[in-house]
């Protein structure tokens, strides 16, 4: 099917861009990669009556290390992510990640931001941005905010940016020297959406477990961040008890669905065995970092 009629914006500047989201109010969506906003047109829906192509507005593609992180703006690519040296090591858990979002082509023009923006509970840099406790800033004509990432989910396909908001990027804050983490992802098939996923960051603390972030995809209304499974490791020893723990409270913390991927109970299990391995593969690239 055809989108809906509508008008096409393409500005080639931030103050452009955020002037005519302001104008338009909620008629008007923002298009970065395109992979999730043209396909909901096409089925209709979605029917904005402006898109806001930011395609030409310069400096938003930048993936860059600042002083105190990460800084992943508007147009930063999943490809762009899967294959920069940067998110290796202590940011490991961004580049496992990248690599398994849908398929090449998705990843060539999909973008870390929008995919934050669209909210999608089956979405995979949900889970990691709250796992890695990153913050999302936001710009309109009347200034910029910044959000943190567990103030952006309201729910399915719901976030907390005003219509006439734009997400300038993604700021990651450095976990540390001793840091790691992973991304563990099921599929029925290469390039599918997570049948369920768990995020896993830690750093290292005189040999204890300093800060852990551990997120899950797919099994619940939006990404989940797994608070009880975080508060067991935080100050631990890395036991394997504590890390039993920690997984059983994370599959206690998935709220999954039965569906055409799996059983609930099914899925809740993998985020156990996967929450466990994924500290163990973290835990390890920490000491070794
Ligand atoms: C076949 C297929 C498979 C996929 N598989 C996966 C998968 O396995 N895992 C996964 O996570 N995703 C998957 N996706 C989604 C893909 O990752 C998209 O890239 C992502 O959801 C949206 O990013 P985008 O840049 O394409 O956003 P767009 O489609 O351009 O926009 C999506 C929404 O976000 C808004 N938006 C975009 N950018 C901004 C911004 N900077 N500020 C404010 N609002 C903004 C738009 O207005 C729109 O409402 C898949 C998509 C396809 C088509």
């Amino acid at each position: 099917m055809y989108p809906a009629s509508f008008e096409y914006f393409a500005p080639a500047t931030l103050e452009e861009a955020l002037g005519i989201l302001s104008d338009r109010g909620g008629e008007a969506k923002v298009l970065a990669g395109g992979q999730s906003l043209i396909p909901l047109m096409k089925l209709r829906f979605a029917s904005p009556s402006a898109v806001v192509d930011v395609n030409r507005v310069p400096g938003l593609d930048q993936l860059a290390e600042t002083g105190s992180g990460l800084r992943i703006g508007a147009l930063a690519r999943h490809k762009t992510c899967e294959r920069s040296e940067l998110l290796r090591g202590r940011y490991r858990l961004l580049g496992d990640a990248a690599a398994q979002i849908a398929d090449p082509i998705v990843r060539n023009r999909g973008t870390v931001c929008g995919s934050l923006a669209h909210a999608d509970p089956q979405g995979d840099w949900g889970a990691i941005m709250l796992a890695a406790r990153a913050e999302v800033v936001a710009r309109s004509s009347a200034g910029t905010r910044t959000i943190p990432i567990d103030d952006l989910f309201r729910g399915p396909f719901t976030r907390s940016l005003e219509p006439n908001e734009l997400i300038t990027e993604v700021t990651v804050p450095d976990p540390g020297a001793r840091a790691s983490g992973t991304y563990l992802k099921l599929e029925r098939k290469v390039g599918d959406y997570a049948t369920a996923a768990v995020a896993v960051q830690v750093s290292l603390d005189n040999g204890k477990i300093g800060r852990a972030g551990i997120a899950l995809t797919g099994v619940g209304p939006n990404n989940i961040r797994a608070t009880d499974a975080e508060d067991v490791l935080q100050g631990a020893e890395a036991t394997d008890e504590v890390i039993a723990e920690a997984a059983r409270r994370a599959a206690a913390a998935a709220q999954p669905q039965t569906d055409i991927r799996g059983t609930a109970e099914y899925k809740r299990n993998v985020v156990r065995v996967f929450t466990e391995r994924g500290l163990r593969t973290a835990l390890e690239a920490a000491r070794g970092a």
